[in-house]
């Protein structure tokens, strides 16, 4: 058991030490009422390492008996008020706890994820774990700072403005930051009060139900925070139609997104948090005020995590005086700053995709690109080195138009498109030429502008020289079909509670 501190340190055979002893000892069931547990129908899954093409294990997968189970055993925890209404520095301290025994066993969880989806180890020991665990300590401290209200009524009466838990929250999560898209829901959920059942992507279903287990190390009561996992079509359908879960939190695609909407209406009208999709322009104006960094953050925008980011910088908008230079930039940064490596080796900074079929789906898009007339600079093809895992090769495409697939589609891989254009007014019609609004970039030196298209910009992240800045404090999610929700932020914290109005007329005395 090793912390955050101890693990940054190690070095590629350390790692590979590390994943040989957990991958001999891999948790494949469910957490459920405080105990590992097996599916009732005994159904399995494979669980692959994108690496290697090889079985990892054979996880529980869950049907909608064992979310029935699940979400049963969450109600009857909230119902029983040991967590919705246990004193809030109670909870405070508990969630504290968690956020120190999730340190404390980094390098297991760490692994798990670099295992199940490729993710580069680094990233997990650098940028994933650290989120996680800040983010767990953020809704801890937000417990006893959430307020109702008293109103400003006539003079025989108070009215109050209560702020409650909703109840049993269904959460919904993808691959591409399994633990960091876990805990940006079930944080903030458990802070509010409420009770958790956990459906994690079936790509990635290995580390969430030691997540759980450390919850309940940390003090928090049996039945509280439970985790099935499945495919969505089964287990997450059976989760998003219930109708004892009031509310369901979703991340990933816009597809499925407007799924769970419907599911909703079909079922108790729960409410519904949405994550999804991207597609999002960087607006790189002639004045920027410093190249060198204006193509790092592109690079990084749209290569980090293999380009599986929902935020990703993927269309990149570039004035016409300078497109010939951010070109040539791009093209000698761009060509080595990514290389595919085994992500068990800290050194590495770009694994394969998540699985062999996401390979195909993105090498299809290279391919649409070229047919309907871009100019592929770098990429576009499998690293030779790699050929067993499902990596793809940082990709560049130049005289692109918003009108092509690789400008409309989210690709998730690791695929940049240039547009060029000519003046602010046409940048900010193709930035909003597409569903998506999750976020933006601009790049100029000149205030007014920054502000002008800060406004004119259709997206609920709007980042001006920078991209990817940001903490605690950020709301993060989308507009359009983006989604609705928002992470990180207090207002995210709110979204797991109910507004109580208590009116109180009140006597002579
Ligand atoms: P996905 O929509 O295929 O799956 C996401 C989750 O939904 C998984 O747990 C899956 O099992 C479940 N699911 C699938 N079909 C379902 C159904 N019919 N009913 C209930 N649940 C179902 O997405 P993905 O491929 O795992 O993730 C990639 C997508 O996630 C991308 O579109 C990406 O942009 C998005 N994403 C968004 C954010 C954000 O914060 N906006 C963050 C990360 C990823």
């Amino acid at each position: 058991m090793m912390n955050l501190a101890a693990i940054k340190k190690y070095d590629l055979s350390q790692w590979q030490a590390t994943a040989e002893r957990i991958s001999q000892q891999l948790e494949t069931r469910f957490f459920i009422d405080g105990k590992y547990v097996d599916a009732i129908g005994g159904d399995r899954f494979a669980t692959v390492n994108p690496c290697t093409g090889k079985t990892l294990a054979m996880m529980s997968e869950g049907q909608q008996a064992d979310i029935d189970y699940a979400v049963s055993v969450a109600g009857k925890a909230f119902k029983s008020g040991v967590w919705s209404k246990m004193a809030p520095r109670d909870r405070m301290d508990i969630m504290y706890r968690f956020a120190k025994l999730v340190d404390d066993n980094a390098e297991e969880l760490c692994v798990l994820d670099t295992l199940d989806m490729g993710k580069p180890i680094s990233d997990m020991v650098n940028t994933d774990l650290p989120s996680v665990i800040e983010t767990i300590q953020f809704m801890a401290e937000g417990i006893d700072k959430l307020e109702g209200t008293v109103t400003n009524t006539d003079n025989d009466a108070v009215h109050m403005v209560l702020r409650e838990p909703l109840g049993v929250v269904g959460c919904i999560s993808p691959w591409n930051y399994p633990l960091l898209m876990e805990t940006w829901k079930i944080a903030p959920a458990l802070a509010a009060g409420n009770t958790v059942v956990l459906k994690p992507a079936e790509q990635s279903p290995l580390s969430a139900a030691k997540l759980a287990e450390l919850f309940m190390q940390a003090g928090g009561p049996a039945g509280v925070f439970n985790v099935v996992n499945g495919f969505g079509e089964t287990a997450g359908r059976a989760l998003a139609l219930h109708n004892d879960v009031a509310k369901l939190s979703f991340t990933g695609s816009t597809e499925v997104g407007k799924l769970i909407l419907q599911y909703a209406g079909q079922s108790n009208m729960k409410r519904v948090g949405l994550e999804c999709g991207g597609k999002s322009p960087q607006i790189f104006m002639s004045d920027l005020p410093d190249f060198d960094h204006a193509i790092d953050s592109a690079i990084e925008g749209i290569y980090c995590n293999m380009g599986e980011v929902c935020s990703a910088g993927s269309r990149l908008l570039v004035q016409r005086p300078i497109y010939d230079e951010f070109i040539q930039r791009f093209i000698e940064k761009g060509q080595t700053t990514y290389q595919a490596g085994n992500p068990l080796d800290p050194a590495t900074n770009m694994g394969p995709l998540v699985d062999y079929e996401s390979q195909q789906r993105v090498l299809g898009l290279i391919e649409s690109g070229r047919r309907e007339g871009a100019t592929l600079h770098f990429g576009g093809d499998v690293p030779a080195h790699m050929a067993d895992g499902a990596y793809i090769n940082p990709t560049l495409f130049g005289d692109v138009n918003n009108n092509m697939t690789i400008a409309r589609q989210e690709i998730f891989g690791p695929v940049a498109s240039v547009i060029p254009f000519d003046t602010a007014a046409e940048a900010i019609a193709i930035a909003n030429d597409t569903i998506y609004g999750l976020a933006a970039g601009i790049w100029t030196s000149d205030i007014n502008r920054a502000f002008r298209l800060v406004k004119e910009i259709e997206a609920g992240v709007v980042w001006v020289n920078n991209y990817e800045d940001g903490d605690m404090t950020q709301p993060f999610g989308g507009y359009k079909q983006s989604g609705h929700a928002r992470d990180k932020c207090m207002e995210s914290l709110k979204s797991y509670t109910q507004n109580k109005s208590a009116w109180i007329r009140l006597t002579t005395p």
